[in-house]
């Protein structure tokens, strides 16, 4: 699964393949099954990036069958 984000770090998007999501049920937030990896600054947190507007509706299509 690729999503769109948007890098806090450097403000630059890219897409990031993150495997599955799932939501962790304690927080409510997305779970990812691989790191997000910047192109330019490398791993990130969830903490580190935006999701774009892209990704954002990746995202809700990815979770609406969970
Ligand atoms: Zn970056």
């Amino acid at each position: 699964m690729e999503i769109n984000f948007e890098c806090k770090g450097c403000q630059k998007e890219f897409d990031c393949d993150i495997g599955t999501i799932g939501i962790n049920n304690q927080t409510m937030r997305p779970n990812f099954g691989k790191p997000i990896i910047c192109p330019r600054c490398g791993e990130r947190t969830i903490d580190d990036v935006l999701l774009t507007e892209l990704g954002q509706s990746q995202m809700t299509e990815a979770t609406m069958y969970l």
